[in-house]
């Protein structure tokens, strides 16, 4: 994969981020003057010189201010991601964490918890269905084990 990036691949990653910046949480447009500070870009969490891949975990929504902060920096290590509610991103950000030092771990763990309390509301709303199921079913619902819990 090169590290080219299509127009259309971009709009993906603002599209993925809700178009907001992923270092300063502003939010970003595609359709404004590429020299305006609010200008979505798209920047590698893992630098291209350090062998960073343009795959879609790897890409961060960014507006052109922090893109050319970061861009300018000696260390680009100082800038911090965590905004995203992208698992695969967020996946990618700790596997990076112990080396690059790139995690905002205040905003990573606010995220992880918003994305914990979701799941658990969508696991309470399945398994009310489940018991609904199960009481206008009865024993007819055993296609609805899975062998992992008791059921
Ligand atoms: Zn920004």
């Amino acid at each position: 994969m090169t590290n080219f990036l299509t127009r259309e691949h971009k709009t993906k990653i603002l599209e993925r981020d809700n178009f907001i910046c992923q270092m300063c949480g502003k939010t970003v447009s595609n359709e404004i003057h590429i020299l305006d500070d609010a200008y979505g870009t798209v920047d590698h969490i893992v630098q291209v010189s350090r062998k960073g891949t343009s795959k879609k975990e790897n890409l961060a929504t960014c507006c052109r201010k922090c893109n050319l902060k970061r861009g300018g920096r000696k260390s680009q290590d100082k800038i911090k991601f965590g905004c995203s509610a992208d698992l695969d991103f967020i996946k990618n950000l700790i596997k990076y964490e112990k080396r690059y030092g790139i995690l905002d771990e205040k905003l990573l763990a606010e995220k992880l918890i918003k994305y914990r309390n979701e799941l658990l509301r969508e696991m309470k709303a399945f398994n009310q269905i489940i018991h609904i199921m199960e009481e206008q079913h009865g024993e007819q619902t055993e296609f609805l084990c899975d062998n992992s819990s008791q059921c």
